[in-house]
């Protein structure tokens, strides 16, 4: 069996592949930051690519209590534009997904 790295979501809290994720950072400065190659060492929160997720992470301040460090509105913005990027691919490549790797 293949083994995926599987992270739970901070809004509906099912767990998912984290390659599937959005995936938010804490800079060594204590900063948030959208994370899109999930490669930024240091603490994590993921989302998954689901706008209701967003809105109730943001609500609960999830991320906040996930992260320990204040969530900027632009951050919460560019998670936003990030999802909508997302859904558009799928959209467009949903039948190239196996071509992937
Ligand atoms: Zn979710």
């Amino acid at each position: 069996m293949k083994h995926t790295a599987v992270r739970m979501c901070a809004g509906c809290r099912e767990r998912f592949e984290k390659t599937s994720m959005i995936r938010v950072a804490r800079s060594p400065e204590g900063s948030a930051m959208y994370d899109p190659t999930k490669r930024i060492t240091g603490r994590g929160a993921y989302l998954c690519y689901n706008r209701k997720c967003i809105d109730i992470a943001r609500k609960r301040r999830a991320l906040e209590r996930a992260l320990k460090v204040n969530i900027p509105d632009s951050l919460w913005e560019e998670l936003g534009r990030a999802l909508e990027e997302h859904t558009a691919d799928e959209v467009i490549g949903s039948d190239c997904r196996s071509n992937t790797k």
